[in-house]
């Protein structure tokens, strides 16, 4: 691929310290101008995948000493990139948009603070606030969560932790997971507006929204590829009860016997087990 010319970059005076900078998440375009001179100007760009941040920077014709700092660096490897950040200016990537946003960066932002380094953010792109930018769910308030587990039980437990949240709520999610997450929050949430966004800033951009149940049936008959952000809007006033007792024993039932289930829900709750298997049995037989 022929180098993109840089377009005439702002003037940057490199200063030590370290740049939390973002990239892009598909669309090489998304890079700011002064992202590039900085990335330009880096005496060490700390990364998780040096491939990945050396095809970014081919793309844009920078050479720069790069280092794969990932989340299973130990405190040794960050203690050295804090040194240098000391007396040189050394940038912290992840392998696409905002690190520290489910990426590597925490400990070592957090080591660099507390040894009086200077931290400073290069914003860009991010897939969270992009999806959020286009659902048209409210976006006043809204929690990010993170990846939804993968695991049946996990996943029941994190969403019904969320279940009085007043807010949309915005997950990183997996094409391959995404339908059952979709069922699960269907049998929790029936009437909540849900957004799926898919691909956010390339060729194959989409942004669907509709019921959980809705867009489940819509990917169970078009099985999905990509990235995907999922996200759910709050709960309206009329909504059921928030800790409907019965909506999370019957998604844990979608996947478990009354025992189980009742467990499930009962550490979710907090509520008496022995209350809650009483249920189960009664809610399987109806
Ligand atoms: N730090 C990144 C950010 O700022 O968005 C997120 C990194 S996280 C390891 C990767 C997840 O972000 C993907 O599995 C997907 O859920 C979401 N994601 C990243 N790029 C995306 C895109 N172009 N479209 C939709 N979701 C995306």
């Amino acid at each position: 691929m022929r180098p993109e010319a840089l377009p005439s970059l702002p003037a940057w005076e490199p200063v030590s310290g370290l740049y939390i900078l973002a990239t892009p998440i598909g669309n090489l375009g998304d890079i700011t101008l002064r992202a590039l001179a900085v990335l330009q100007g880096a005496a060490l760009i700390a990364c998780e995948d040096t491939r990945v941040t050396g095809k970014l920077l081919k793309h844009y014709g920078i050479k720069a000493r790069l280092q794969r700092l990932d989340d299973h660096a130990g405190p040794e490897a960050r203690a050295r990139v804090i040194d240098e950040a000391r007396h040189s200016p050394v940038v912290l990537v992840s392998d696409a948009g905002t690190p520290l946003i489910s990426d590597p960066g925490y400990r070592l932002v957090r080591e660099a603070r507390a040894a009086g380094v200077i931290v400073t953010s290069i914003p860009g792109a991010c897939a969270a606030v992009s999806a959020l930018a286009i659902a048209g769910l409210p976006s006043d308030r809204f929690l990010f969560a993170g990846f939804l587990p993968a695991k049946d039980k996990a996943r029941l437990e994190m969403l019904a932790g969320l279940a009085g949240t007043a807010a949309t709520l915005v997950f990183y999610e997996t094409a391959p997971r995404l339908e059952k997450s979709l069922l699960a929050i269907a049998e929790l949430w029936p009437d909540r507006e849900v957004a799926v966004a898919r691909e956010l800033t390339k060729l194959h951009e989409e942004c669907r929204t509709g019921t959980a149940a809705a867009l489940a049936a819509h990917y169970a008959a078009h099985p999905p590829k990509g990235e995907i952000v999922l996200l759910v809007g709050p709960p309206s006033d009329s909504e059921a009860p928030l800790l409907d007792t019965d909506a999370l024993l019957r998604a844990a039932l979608a996947d478990a016997g009354p025992g189980k289930a009742a467990g499930v829900v009962a550490k979710a709750t907090g509520i008496d087990r022995a209350t809650l298997y009483a249920r189960a049995l009664e809610l399987k037989d109806a």
